[in-house]
């Protein structure tokens, strides 16, 4: 059976730790190195259920998407139950189970998160997106559509509960994506020609700029852009490990829920 360790190289066999943002923190996180694995729990994310999910699986490697703990964003400097990431900490110390995440290296890696997203939306001749730091895509659809219609199609390629948009007037044809909060590269989307930009994590001024200067603007959920790598990465360890059982979380989902709106 292959260790954590040899795992983690795998994994950044298809998405070099090089790709990394400088600020990002991936990679094995959490547990022993040479822990041998026999099942592996893929996620998005890393939750307090989903490390439940895995000790109850008999799991003893989560590989997700998010960073399970980033001391840029939020140090450590305790690991107590009475605090909700001391907690999951400790559920992961107590089960065994070791963690594995690859982040912005697998935005940009290809056949990565955005690759993935640009795949699922339905757009060819994908390429990187100037000005999009390795991370954003571009594509186009075989035809011009209506901005409302692309938004249902997104709804249901991506299984969004709703979706929030601005409409700069102008049909759905040469798309930018970049999946998760990825709303600073509007600019690269207009400057590369692009009529629509699907992100997510959009601001009320993001929506307003955009649609001011002629781009539509798709925000379509943080977990529903990049979910469907999990899927990847489930094929990925597979092909790598035919001996490991794999499967991806049965019950993480997006936390944020949607009322019906005015239509
Ligand atoms: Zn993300």
């Amino acid at each position: 059976m292959p260790t954590v360790r040899e795992i983690e190289a795998y994994l950044y066999g298809f998405a070099p730790k090089e790709l990394a943002a400088d600020w990002d923190n991936v990679g094995h996180l959490l547990g022993d190195p040479e822990q041998d694995v026999k099942r592996v729990l893929v996620s998005l994310d890393i939750t307090e259920a989903v490390a439940r999910e895995a000790r109850d699986g008999g799991c003893e490697l989560i590989v997700a998407h998010h960073p399970l703990m980033n001391c840029r964003w939020h140090p450590v400097q305790s690991i107590r139950r009475d605090d909700p990431q001391g907690r999951l900490f400790m559920a992961l110390l107590a089960g065994g189970v070791s963690c594995i995440c690859m982040h912005t290296n697998l935005d940009a890696a290809p056949g990565g998160v955005n690759d993935i997203l640009a795949a699922t939306l339905g757009l060819s001749g994908v390429e990187l997106l100037p000005g999009g730091d390795n991370i954003c895509r571009v594509g186009t659809l075989p035809e011009p559509v209506p901005l409302r219609e692309f938004v249902r199609h997104a709804a249901k390629a991506l299984h969004c509960g709703g979706i929030r948009y601005a409409d700069a007037g102008r049909p759905v044809q040469r798309v930018a994506v970049g999946g998760g909060a990825c709303g600073e590269y509007a600019d690269a989307a207009l400057n590369a020609g692009c009529d629509t930009f699907l992100t997510a994590d959009v601001k009320y001024h993001g929506f307003l700029d955009a649609a001011a200067a002629g781009l539509n603007l798709i925000d379509a959920g943080h977990f529903p852009t990049e979910d469907p790598v999990c899927a990847k990465l489930v094929s990925l360890l597979r092909d790598g490990f035919p001996e490991l059982s794999v499967r991806k979380s049965a019950i993480h989902a997006d936390v944020i829920r949607y009322a019906v709106g005015e239509e």
